[in-house]
């Protein structure tokens, strides 16, 4: 463990450079060809790469191979075959095809469809992305050589996160080359759509965190009271990292570098027990891999510390949830940052472009980003009672608000702040300077610098459906831009023009303010801003007309694609709610209340001995007691009762939708209601009978 970085990074990866050492000069031009570029495949390539592949492999201790994908289980799958081939002498050789490098055939009939695959063509296929690197991974089932992989119907309609990922990343190049064309750049061949994520996590103790059911089955607690000390200190913000966890971090850092994972910053974070975990940014379908890997290893690497890993969006009542900051960016294949403001008014004009395609796609689709970043864990982050409103607007710091604000105006931006140099001329853009001492954390979307970082996107799911949206949003703007530019006589006019039209149509999407405050809803509201306050009134989106009609223009879904997604959403998020509200069902019945009665009893026996060892002693205490935790006791029974009801209510209902709806309406605040007596319970019985670990025990002591 003491290996250097620059010695251990990567070496599970077959990158580029293991590409150039083993493979045919020929071969790897070719396969090249096809990662830049996306041509077709040629099987003898295949053919040629599998074999380097597989030898490289078996040279690091490979046994199997697996076709690595993601289906809508927000987790990755993998089908493990071993290279094993039998010859006719009873001895066996290692082999692997280059058609089975690029085609595998799980059976599909098991992963959410949304009814886009019968039963009867339930066989599905996964088709190598090449444009991801292979890589090894190494755990108790020995060293398996992980291809990542796309996962598609046997009719072609994407089953997975990766499929449209990858579609939107190519309409988004298609649409900024146009632009970048009529810049003047013609060599740019390509843009490609960057991504680095935050993930944040919470740990605790593995051994508390298995006696707790709701955190193993529904990944937070249900119930759960404060403890006197909760985050208000901020002392664990940016603090030093406890032994256990630094010793925990340093392990995961180099199992990840190992299979080329930027790992980068590690920090504690807001509330006890957080952290975070950033990486370096990479092409979005990298990242989005990378992403999952992350996830993984955090959780495996957590439990062999005698920790468990928690990602889910809002772990503890009361206390910061957890999110993944999507920090997105476009880039050339000649390696400029197409959102960099740039240092002459040339350059200027043409990130002013990007940017307010951005502002223009960002007002246009709000409440597709908004489904991208639905979960039943987020609900508790957007737009709940301890939640920021779930709106959705862009900051860009007051540089360039003012600069907008000029271009409104007076269709002319000549000054800039912070003493920036003014350059006048016809269409007079100033010098901007990239200003990184912006921090706004309240917004939802902000520009920071170079790019713009999407906050609200969940910590447990995949950063792909987030990036598909953006990718295809920037990308429906970009080319109406385009089609008008192409048309222009006077390029420099048409460009300004359009600049100052769009940024004056859509300003209502920029606020700088503080995006917490109360005032900002009444605001937002004026402005005419979706404030979407849950996952169940955000999938509604994904299947309206704006949203076939975008995604079916760009390619990255059709229309049956679209409705099988809202329909997982459905399903998935009537599964989730389901299981935590029987947890709760099964913690309150067979934990809480024949602890609670113990105490009872406890209480009840006191009384009766102190009576009668003194008949006229002193027991209002024990009596009040009493009194309160039967009353509460009571309260839950009621409750229970009434949760069993919601849910079997809910679980009747046939159509998917509805069945969601039930769920939210019902189910939840009849949840909510059996939570709040236990939780008022908890700080009066007896700790020693207390049936599970408290957020304290939680929380503090790890
Ligand atoms: P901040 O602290 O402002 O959020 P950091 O520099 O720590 O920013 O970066 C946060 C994440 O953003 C990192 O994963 C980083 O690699 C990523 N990032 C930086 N520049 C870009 C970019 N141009 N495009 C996409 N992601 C980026
Ligand atoms: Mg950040």
């Amino acid at each position: 463990m003491s290996e250097k970085i620059t010695e251990i990074f990567g070496v599970d990866v077959f990158s580029d450079a293991t590409m150039v050492e083993r493979l045919p000069k020929k071969t790897y031009a070719a396969l090249k060809k096809t990662i830049e570029n996306g041509d077709d495949l040629d099987p003898n390539v295949a053919e040629v790469v599998a074999n380097a592949m597989k030898d490289w492999a078996i040279e690091k201790g490979a046994t199997h191979y697996t076709h690595w994908f993601q289906p809508m289980t927000g987790i990755t799958a993998e089908k493990h075959d071993s290279f094993i081939s039998p010859t006719t002498d009873g001895k066996a050789i290692m082999e692997f095809s280059g058609k089975e490098l690029i085609k595998g055939e799980p059976d599909a009939s098991s992963f959410p469809s949304g009814g886009l695959r019968a039963t009867f063509e339930a066989r599905g296929y996964t088709a190598w992305d090449c444009t991801s690197p292979a890589f090894l991974r190494k755990d108790a089932a020995g060293v398996t050589l992980c291809i990542p992989t796309a996962f598609c119907s046997y009719t072609g309609e994407a089953l997975d996160v990766k499929t449209p990922l990858l579609r939107s990343m190519e309409a988004l190049s298609n649409q900024a080359v146009r632009i970048l064309k009529l810049f003047g750049h013609q060599d740019v061949k390509r843009v490609s759509s960057s991504a680095g994520p935050e993930q944040e996590y919470f740990l605790v103790d593995k051994a508390k965190y298995l006696k707790r059911d709701d955190l193993i089955f529904s990944g937070r607690t249900l119930f759960g009271a404060m403890p006197p000390k909760g985050q208000e200190l901020d002392d664990h913000y940016f603090g030093s990292i406890k032994e256990r966890v630094a010793s925990f971090m340093k392990e995961l850092n180099n199992e990840l570098w190992k299979m080329g994972v930027t790992a980068k910053t590690q920090h504690n974070e807001v509330a006890p027990a957080q952290h975070e975990l950033a990486p370096i940014y990479a092409t979005a379908n990298i990242a989005t891999d990378h992403n999952q890997l992350v996830m993984e290893y955090l959780k495996k690497v957590a439990s062999r510390h005698g920790l468990a890993c928690l990602l889910h969006e809002k772990p503890f009542a009361g206390v910061n949830g957890s999110g993944k900051h999507n920090n997105w960016s476009m880039s050339t294949d000649t390696g400029k940052n197409l959102l960099d403001p740039g240092k002459t008014p040339h350059e200027n004009i043409q990130f002013l472009l990007f940017l307010s395609a951005v502002l223009k796609a960002v007002d246009l689709h709000a409440d597709l980003l908004r489904v991208s970043a639905a979960n039943p864990g987020n609900d508790h982050r957007l737009g709940a009672n301890e939640a920021p409103p779930a709106i959705i607007s862009v900051f860009v710091g007051a540089q360039l608000e003012d600069v907008l604000a000029q271009l409104i105006e007076t269709g002319e931006a000549k000054s800039c702040k912070d003493g920036g140099r003014l350059n006048v001329g016809v269409h007079t853009i100033p010098a901007l300077k990239k200003d990184a001492t912006d921090r706004n954390r309240t917004s939802p979307f902000a520009f920071t610098g170079n790019k713009f970082e999407f906050r609200m996107v969940a910590s447990s799911a995949s950063i792909g459906a987030a990036n598909t949206v953006l990718n295809t949003i920037v990308a429906d703007v970009l080319c109406e831009m385009a089609d008008e530019l192409e048309k222009a006589s006077d390029f420099d006019l048409a460009v300004h023009d359009l600049i100052k039209k769009t940024v004056t149509e859509h300003q209502r999407i920029v606020f700088n303010g503080n995006g917490y405050a109360e005032a900002w809803v009444a605001e937002a509201e004026r402005r005419g801003l979706p404030n979407i306050k849950s996952m169940v009134e955000a999938i509604p989106a994904l299947i309206s007309e704006k949203s076939v009609k975008l995604f079916g223009k760009h390619n990255v879904f059709s229309a049956t694609e679209l409705h099988s997604r809202a329909e997982i959403m459905y399903e998935s998020y009537s599964k989730a709610i389901n299981i935590e509200a029987k947890t709760m069902i099964s913690m309150a019945s067979v934990k809480f209340i024949p602890a609670v009665i113990k105490y009872t009893k406890k209480l009840a026996d006191s009384i009766n001995s102190i009576k009668s060892a003194v008949s006229d002693a002193d027991v209002s205490v024990q009596s009040e007691l009493l009194k309160e935790t039967s009353a509460l006791l009571a309260k839950t029974q009621v409750a229970l009762k009434k949760l069993q009801g919601a849910v079997a209510q809910a679980n009747a209902i046939a159509d998917g939708a509805e069945m969601a709806i039930a769920f939210r309406d019902i189910v939840v605040p009849a949840m909510a209601d059996l939570r709040a007596p236990i939780d008022e319970l908890e700080v009066i019985v007896d700790k020693e009978l207390w049936p599970v670990p408290t957020y304290g025990d939680l929380l503090f002591e790890i």
